[in-house]
């Protein structure tokens, strides 16, 4: 049976205490456009902070192309917010991160290589949370139609069960027109959007689709 992860993003939000002040939360983000509505989703409730752990991501420069969309982003979103969003960019290894998919190369999108690749980049995000002191973490994902949430948020669930100092923020970002929202804010912000995953794999069968439809040079 499908959980309804938006309803429970919903009730987690209710029990917050504001007079506490706001939490902190590790927000793991694979690009502006999949980052900019969950932001804003989130922001009246929590100190945000980004991680951006996406060595999946191939080639080096379309990586740094969608880290620096990201960075532009929030330079202009901070200057309107009393506590800025602090951006976090660990080392980039898409060689090592590439060998571990490798074994589930020829899996399909949504398939077991994407299970694993959800669960390297949000593990890695629970152990810098944990070790870094924020009390909630999780992830953009779950605002793409192309990514399975109910997979995402069992896999961090799971994974939080590691990491006892963190708790997983269980999320549909999609839901309630989140990907509406998203859309006009991406619109709103002129925002680079990529047209493939991010993997090597998913960029190659994006090459090959272009090629069949004359759109590479
Ligand atoms: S298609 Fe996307 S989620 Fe799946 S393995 Fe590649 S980068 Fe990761």
């Amino acid at each position: 049976m499908k959980i309804n992860y938006y309803q429970q993003s919903l009730q987690t939000l209710a029990e917050l205490d504001p007079s506490q002040g706001k939490p902190t939360l590790l927000l793991h983000a694979c690009c502006g456009p999949c980052a900019i509505w969950p932001i804003e989703f989130l922001l009246p409730y929590f100190q945000i902070t980004i991680l951006y752990n996406n060595s999946n991501i191939y080639p080096q420069t379309e990586y740094q192309r969608r880290l620096e969309e990201l960075q532009r982003y929030l330079k202009r979103r901070n200057q309107t917010l009393d506590q800025p969003i602090e951006l976090i960019v660990p080392p980039y290894d898409n060689a090592a991160y590439t060998a571990k998919l490798a074994p589930l190369k020829d899996e399909p999108e949504r398939g077991k290589r994407c299970w694993l690749c959800y669960r390297l980049r949000i593990q890695e995000a629970l152990r810098y949370a944990a070790d870094h002191g924020f009390s909630y973490m999780t992830t953009v994902m779950t605002i793409s139609r192309q990514k399975d949430s109910q997979v995402l948020n069992e896999i961090g669930a799971q994974l939080a069960q590691d990491f006892p100092s963190v708790r997983y923020f269980h999320s549909d970002f999609k839901k309630a027109d989140g990907i509406l929202k998203a859309n006009a804010l991406i619109r709103e912000n002129h925002m680079y959007r990529q047209d493939y995953c991010g993997c090597v794999y998913s960029w190659t069968i994006r090459q090959a689709q272009k090629k069949v439809q004359g759109k590479l040079d």
